[in-house]
């Protein structure tokens, strides 16, 4: 694991995770930083085992650094930061094929927004945000934030 301070050249890296770019999963911004990447074979590994379970995925937030991450409002200790973490995009079509696949694919913090999935594999935990729990409640057949999750184990 190592964090890159602009997206490199994939094949520096012996890119292996066809579905992904390092552009793609790097911080959008270029106000505070270059476009800072946190290269972690893990967390790829399980974005592509998401990826070829369900499909195609559009990642809306990767990486961030401190600044972007103030700038989009997360919270100061964000796995954006700290790692990698990656926002989802999810619809009321694709949002529970997308969790469960997540879960099998080894994450471990699930964040349910009205429009996305957070995912991370920080320690297994799980939030909302504003106005998404009905939909997810809805979509799932169940309430998420009632329903412990049993995902692999979590790592600090
Ligand atoms: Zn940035
Ligand atoms: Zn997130």
């Amino acid at each position: 694991m190592a964090l890159f301070a602009f997206p490199p050249d994939p094949a520096s890296l012996a890119w292996r995770w066809p579905h992904f770019s390092p552009r793609e999963l790097a911080c959008p911004c270029r106000l505070h930083c270059q476009g800072a990447y946190f290269h972690d074979p893990a967390f790829l590994d399980a974005l592509e085992t998401l990826r070829h379970e369900v499909g195609p995925i559009h990642i809306r937030s990767g990486h961030r650094c401190l600044g972007h991450n103030r700038d989009v409002g997360g919270v100061p200790h964000s796995y954006h930061t700290r790692q990698i973490a990656a926002d989802i995009a999810v619809t009321d079509a694709s949002r529970k094929a997308i969790l469960q696949s997540a879960i099998k694919a080894g994450f471990c913090g699930f964040g349910y927004g009205r429009s996305f999935l957070h995912v991370d594999l920080g320690p297994v935990r799980a939030w909302t945000y504003p106005g998404a729990l009905r939909l997810w409640t809805r979509a799932l057949g169940y309430n998420p934030m009632q329903k412990p999750l049993t995902p692999r184990q979590g790592r600090d």
